[in-house]
């Protein structure tokens, strides 16, 4: 089974980014509950015919739709360690939890954050995000609002993204018993980034209404065109206005790990809570989530239950204070921390940095081999990785949704749609770190190739 996975890695480049599924293989998917066994021999041949080859394909370097990393064979094997101890990091006194903690030490020095931050894995930045409503909402209402829930409060809570938000940070609002309707999704300027007039506008009109702000969410690296909000001006409108300032940073957080991209993420140590992925630029194979928070007392008040079961002691295996399961939802846990643990260490902050960076310089390119085609039109500004582009012809949104579904069926690359302005693009999100120029060539063909086809070919009726 190693033999097969290093192989798939190692040849990935061969085979199609990613190919339609035919019925034949989605049937087998529809067995009753096997009651007798069956060899190990079996199943694993029928996961390299019937799964391995129909996954999304992320791994592979043509794979540019959605923000999906690529995985690392180094990830892998620490996956295949954390599998065979099948520790459970809800606490107790084990190292697997200090690896946590390590990671959670090494993000409060990655993003400058006080020694009394603290932080944990989560699925991912959809989960994270919640947690950080959930702790903000601590922050505004008290303890008191575990007991009494929201029906017993009194302020009307009401929350600021941008329109280009992640519809995440809406639904966490729904779950947190807020409302999506106190969510104000303002708008955004040419560069997609939150417009901070129009920020304070709304908190002053809530306030006049008798509602209270009470937090921010910002986006370092938007999933649509990876733009970044203006962090340092609203970090100033959050003091100003006991804002709770959020950064989701699903992706764009660790661009802090190359000393190009730093710098436009700066403002970043101020927020009070971030949210990022390590399984998106940071490589991390699925899933690693992660969320950090200013104040760990916070989380610990948000989520810690005393319990008997679940009581501590100084020694044995009931030590080890505080436990993973009091600062977040969850009881039992993965180790998520040791694929991390050992990416980091592998690949080293210099060599993930750049990494990242090379990314954006792929991007640039695209971006340039775009603006150098006549039949091709950039759809919105690059900020990092992300570049939104169409094919130039009449009826534009239908032949630039079907060029894209053509190369997806081609298997030369992977790019997604989505909506610029009310235009439909090719968007390209640049994340994997297999990912080359001829692989963006490859893909400016495809657009041109099939963009030329697909506009002479006549609608089908
Ligand atoms: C990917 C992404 C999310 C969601 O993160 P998951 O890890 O998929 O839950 C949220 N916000 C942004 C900006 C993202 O790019």
């Amino acid at each position: 089974m190693l033999d097969d996975m290093m192989d798939y890695l190692e040849n990935i480049r061969s085979r199609p980014v990613w190919r339609p599924i035919p019925d034949a293989v989605r049937r087998c998917f529809c067995e009753s509950l096997p009651q007798e066994e069956c060899a190990l021999a079996d199943i694993h041949r029928e996961f390299m015919d019937n799964i391995l080859p129909y996954a999304v394909g992320n791994a592979h370097p043509g794979f540019m739709g959605w923000v999906h990393g690529g995985g690392t064979p180094v990830g892998m094997l620490a996956e295949m360690l954390a599998a065979g101890l099948n520790a459970n990091l809800g606490g107790r006194n084990q190292i697997p939890v200090e690896v946590e903690r390590q990671l959670t030490a090494w993000m409060r020095e990655l993003f400058d954050f006080p020694e009394q931050a603290g932080g944990l894995f989560v699925t991912g930045t959809s989960m994270a995000n919640f947690l950080a409503v959930l702790v903000a909402r601590t922050r505004a209402l008290g303890v008191d609002v575990r007991r009494l829930g929201l029906a017993g409060m009194s302020p009307r809570l009401t929350a600021y993204t941008s329109v280009d938000a992640h519809r995440c940070i809406t639904q966490a609002m729904e779950m947190a018993g807020l409302g999506r309707d106190a969510l104000r999704l303002i708008d955004v300027d040419a560069n997609h980034r939150l417009r901070p007039d129009l920020l304070q506008a709304a908190i002053a009109r809530d306030r006049s209404a008798g509602f209270t702000p009470f937090l921010l969410a910002a986006t370092a690296g938007t999933v649509d065109v990876g733009a970044i909000d203006d962090i340092p001006v609203l970090a100033d409108i959050a003091a100003e206005n006991s804002l709770w300032l959020h950064i989701d940073g699903a992706y764009g957080a660790l661009g802090r790990l190359s000393p190009y991209l730093s710098p436009l993420l700066s403002g970043i140590e101020r927020a009070d809570s971030i949210a990022f992925d390590f399984h998106k630029w940071g490589q991390v194979p699925y899933d690693a989530g992660f969320v950090l928070v200013r104040d760990a007392q916070l989380l610990q008040q948000t989520f810690a239950s005393p319990v008997a079961y679940l009581q501590k002691a100084a020694r044995g295996l009931a030590g080890g204070e505080p436990w993973p399961c009091d600062l977040g939802p969850d009881l039992s846990r993965g180790f998520r921390a040791l694929k991390t643990w050992f990416t980091f260490k592998a690949y080293g902050v210099r060599r993930m940095g750049n990494m990242i960076a090379g990314t954006c310089s792929l991007a640039a390119y695209l971006k340039a081999r775009v603006e150098a085609s006549p039949e091709l039109e950039l759809l919105a500004p690059v900020a990092l990785n992300i570049v939104c582009f169409r094919y130039r012809c009449a009826d534009a949104d239908r032949v630039n949704a079907e060029i894209v579904v053509a190369i997806q069926e081609s298997g030369i690359a992977a790019p997604s749609t989505t909506t610029i302005k009310g235009c439909l693009a090719i968007r390209a999100a640049l994340v994997n770190h297999r990912t080359r120029p001829s692989d963006i060539d490859a893909l400016i063909e495809a657009s041109l190739r099939f963009g030329r086809e697909l506009s002479r070919a006549v609608p089908k009726a």
